[in-house]
């Protein structure tokens, strides 16, 4: 990358140093010519006047010859156009020269000039032409020198020129690409480390960069921050889930583990047996129960590989009244009545059995939590499901906690009829796979109202 920074500032200064010697030969060219002109002007007003003052015993002719040289050209012409004297051919030999542009312009207005290629020099030739006081016209002219010609005797300080201005193209692309690559080398170096990074030496150009680079370095930092921060979070949940887990399995173990040694030691009274077995049976459902929730949860915790199917269309009021029906004992123990209400036609995309196991798990809630006699209320709707008791209420302080695995608001009464303290947390769970909001309303002593709203 310096290397291909380097090449080009080099090319461009090669580019740029033959530019400026083609231009400062074209201005050299034409100022040559410019100066050739001053000077052939001055010298046709030098002859016009000498030729003035000639010895005409001699004749003019014979002296202009004085003035003629290899460079300088020489030609009278008389008012017909007849060549009376030419400093670089015999003169009676020459043609008529009236209808030259410049000895026309000069018949006419006592001057013409003019600058045309002649084949025989094989060059430009400037023409000057005066009409004169006899009525001659004097033409100098004289050959312009080619841009090769005028070229040529600069050639050395020319190529002097282009050498030096390549070098310096050079020098300044060492020079500028160190300034360029230096602070990106610096930043890169210094990555990790946003305090290292200076603005010191920090071209204008590349700032913008440095501070770009700068900015996405920080919310890096940021975002690895608050990664490894919520894998701190998530490995504390684990341990937390692992600990709360064991716990809530140690406490119905023990219990088993207990009344089946006092039956095997038979230090239990034989009419007791029949009161620890049922203990035990109870305690071995409360495992049953909580290794369930346990493997639900982790079934959710990792929806990719259990794939579950979520596009299933679910009648919601077959669904609540399947619920109702399997939880009818526990109510009807209690003399609660349950009621389903609503749209008998609402349906919504999801997984039938996970929202079976929702909704079961807030009815059962609702019927434990609610005193005998109390009421519970389904209300099925487009795009909703509603559980509504009467029951002993939530706390408001325990409301934003009632969601957390194994939390619960009273133990003992969560126990006693048969919780595990994970339903809500499964609620939570599988309304989020659904993409479902949930929002609560308690009331202590009035009763409680869940509802699921799917988008
Ligand atoms: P549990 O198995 O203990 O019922 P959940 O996760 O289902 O666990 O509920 C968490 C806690 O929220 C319960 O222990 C209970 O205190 C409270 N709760 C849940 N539903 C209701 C309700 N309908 N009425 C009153 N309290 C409730």
């Amino acid at each position: 990358m310096k290397n291909s920074i380097r090449f080009s500032l080099i090319y461009v200064g090669v580019l740029a140093a033959l530019f400026a010697v083609y231009f400062t030969a074209q201005v050299f060219e034409n100022e040559m010519s410019e100066q050739l002109k001053r000077d052939l002007r001055e010298t046709a007003n030098l002859v016009e006047v000498a030729y003035g003052k000639m010895d005409s015993s001699d004749g003019p002719v014979a002296s202009l010859s004085d003035f003629a040289s290899e460079n300088l050209r020489i030609t009278l012409v008389d008012k017909d156009g007849k060549v009376i004297y030419e400093s670089d051919a015999e003169a009676a030999k020459m043609e008529n020269h009236r209808n030259r542009p410049e000895i026309l312009e000069a018949f006419n207005k006592g001057s013409g000039e003019n600058l045309r290629y002649s084949v025989t020099l094989n060059a430009k030739v400037f023409y000057v032409a005066e009409r004169l006081s006899d009525g001659n016209v004097l033409r100098l002219s004289r050959r312009l020198a080619s841009l090769h010609e005028s070229v040529s005797k600069t050639t050395p300080y020319l190529i002097a020129l282009l050498a030096a201005i390549v070098a310096v193209s050079i020098l300044i692309a060492f020079g500028l690409s160190r300034a360029f690559v230096r602070p990106v080398q610096k930043l890169a170096e210094n990555l990790g480390q946003p305090e290292l990074m200076d603005d010191e030496g920090i071209y204008k150009e590349i700032a913008p960069l440095v501070k770009t680079i700068r900015k996405q370095n920080r919310e890096l930092q940021l975002t690895i921050e608050l990664l490894s921060e919520e894998k701190k979070k998530t490995a504390q949940m684990r341990d937390e889930f692992t600990a709360n887990a064991s716990h809530e399995l140690k406490t119905p173990l023990t219990s088993i583990s207990g009344y089946a040694e006092l039956i095997e030691n038979d230090m239990a009274k034989p009419e007791d047996v029949k009161l620890f077995a049922g203990k035990i049976h109870k305690e071995a459902n409360r495992l049953l129960s909580i290794a369930n929730d346990i493997m639900t949860l982790s079934k959710l915790d990792a929806p990719g590989e259990s794939a579950i199917d979520l596009n299933e269309t679910v009648d919601l009021w077959p669904l609540a009244s399947g619920c109702i029906e399997e939880l009818s004992l526990n109510a009807g123990k209690k003399n609660i009545q349950v009621s389903l209400e609503g749209d008998a036609a609402a349906q919504v995309q999801g997984n039938y059995k996970l929202l079976f196991e929702m909704l079961y798990n807030l009815v059962d809630n609702a019927i434990r939590y609610t005193e005998p006699g109390g009421t519970v209320k389904v209300l099925v709707q487009e795009k909703s499901l509603t559980v509504k008791d009467t029951g002993i209420g939530i706390p408001e302080e325990n409301q934003p906690r009632i969601f957390e695995r194994f939390y619960r608001v009273d133990k003992s009464r969560s126990k006693a009829t048969g919780g595990t303290g994970l339903g809500l947390a499964i609620v939570k769970h599988i309304a989020e796979v659904h993409h479902a909001e949930i929002s609560l309303q308690s009331a202590i002593g009035v009763g409680t109202e869940i509802t699921v709203a799917f988008c």
